[in-house]
């Protein structure tokens, strides 16, 4: 689960990782008080969505005065910042910038190991430095018991190339960032930029969490978290339904019954997106398994058409216990059981026990959402050509 900025600045407070103060505002006029509260003549707007890149989409502004940082405020919350509606902005004093650094701690699935990645040339895009130039990120693997000690702390940034003067403050810093990482459970803690301002002062000025969601059953706190994000809603809703679904991060929806067929339509989607504009991938996994009663198609429609990112949907059903006539009177009676809320085109491909009979009711029913397919290629390349033309 990814944490809101404004969220991972409050738990960053809550350890003593210095932060600028931060208040948030869902409309202009909460924007106003916002700014009155903080004090400060000249604040940074910044939306709060899960995504990167929100500078360069004009997702974070500078304002002086009530007046522009209430204009501001409204421009930013009108955005769109890649599928994510910006439904809160966070305004911060404006910070006296004399230098960006980067600085992350991760779980490294590929070491099996916790990993500290630092940079004295933070603020930039982290993915593009670690491309062009991966000498400028420093990576560090962690003991996961000890994590950041002094020892480690001052490894880092002598090899990172720190200045001698900002030693002691960032390493300090660094140590409570490892806190931040152990007691939150968390498999990312990522900072950029981590600055050190006109003053010297060392601040985490953005943050990124992620927490470990196996690990909500010792984090009573987490709750008013799940409240805000939107992809833990539909995990969460989902198993409620008891439903096996996974959110990710493409435009095609996907349904499937068993997970190795499901995890084949995935592959073959983003495949067939692979040179269409817009590489449309998939946007979830979802295997409604064995039962595909009308009840359990709609309940899986449902949840994939409230991802707001989903342009179209793959069925891809291999009828073995489960007849695929069965699953076709599911899919038509769950579109009635939907009506409007059913808004995206649906690719449907059946194959396996009473296809035939199957296919019939398809026909029969002349839905104007379903186009079914033959082949699972076919299928995928129809779905990913109409997540395209949807964007
Ligand atoms: P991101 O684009 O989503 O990573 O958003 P950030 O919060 O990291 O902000 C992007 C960039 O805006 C930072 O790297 C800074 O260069 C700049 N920025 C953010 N806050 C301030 C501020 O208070 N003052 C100034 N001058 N620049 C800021
Ligand atoms: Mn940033």
């Amino acid at each position: 689960m990814d944490l809101l900025e404004y969220q991972a600045r409050d738990l960053f407070e809550q350890f003593g990782v210095p932060v600028l103060p931060g208040r948030t505002a869902t409309t202009p006029d909460e924007a106003r008080t916002a700014y009155a509260e903080l004090g400060s003549d000249l604040v940074v707007i910044k939306a709060q969505v899960r995504t990167g890149g929100r500078g360069k989409a004009g997702g974070v502004k500078l304002a002086r005065g009530e007046e522009a940082v209430v204009k501001t405020a409204a421009e930013i919350l009108d955005l769109e910042i890649k599928g994510h509606k910006v439904e809160t902005v966070m305004i911060s004093p404006g910070a006296d910038i004399a230098e960006e650094f980067y600085f992350s701690i991760l779980l490294d699935r590929a070491s099996g190991g916790y990993l500290a990645m630092v940079s004295t040339e933070g603020g930039v895009d982290i993915e593009t430095l670690a491309e062009e130039r991966p000498e400028a990120l420093l990576k560090v693997g962690l003991d996961p018991v000890d994590g950041i000690t002094d020892a480690v702390g001052r490894k880092i940034v002598e090899e990172a190339g720190f200045m001698p003067d900002d030693h002691a403050a960032v390493i300090d810093v660094l140590k409570k960032l490892w806190t931040v990482f152990r007691e939150s459970d968390a498999t990312l803690v990522e900072v950029n930029p981590l600055v050190r301002t006109g003053s010297g002062q060392i601040i985490a000025l953005d943050g990124k969490v992620t927490l470990d969601e196996n690990a909500d059953f010792r984090h009573e706190e987490w709750e008013s978290y799940t409240e805000t994000s939107g992809a833990v809603d539909l995990e969460r809703q989902a198993r409620e339904l008891d439903l096996n679904y996974v959110k990710l991060d493409g435009t095609v929806g996907i349904i499937g019954n068993g997970a190795g067929l499901v995890m084949s339509t995935l592959d073959v989607v983003a495949a067939a997106g692979e040179d269409l504009p817009g590489t449309p991938k998939p946007a979830n996994f979802l295997d409604i398994g064995g039962g595909a009663s009308a009840t359990v198609m709609a309940n899986g429609l449902r949840i994939i058409m409230s991802d707001p990112q989903v342009k179209s949907v793959f069925v891809n059903v291999f009828g073995g216990i489960t007849a695929c006539s069965d699953v076709a009177n599911g899919i038509v009676h769950a579109l009635e059981m939907l009506g409007d809320e059913a808004r995206l085109p649906i690719v449907v491909r059946l194959d396996g026990n009473s296809v035939e009979v199957g296919k019939a009711i398809l026909a029969e029913a002349n839905h104007p959402l379903i186009t079914v397919k033959n082949t699972m290629d076919e299928a995928a390349r129809a779905a990913a050509r109409l997540a395209s033309e949807g964007n």
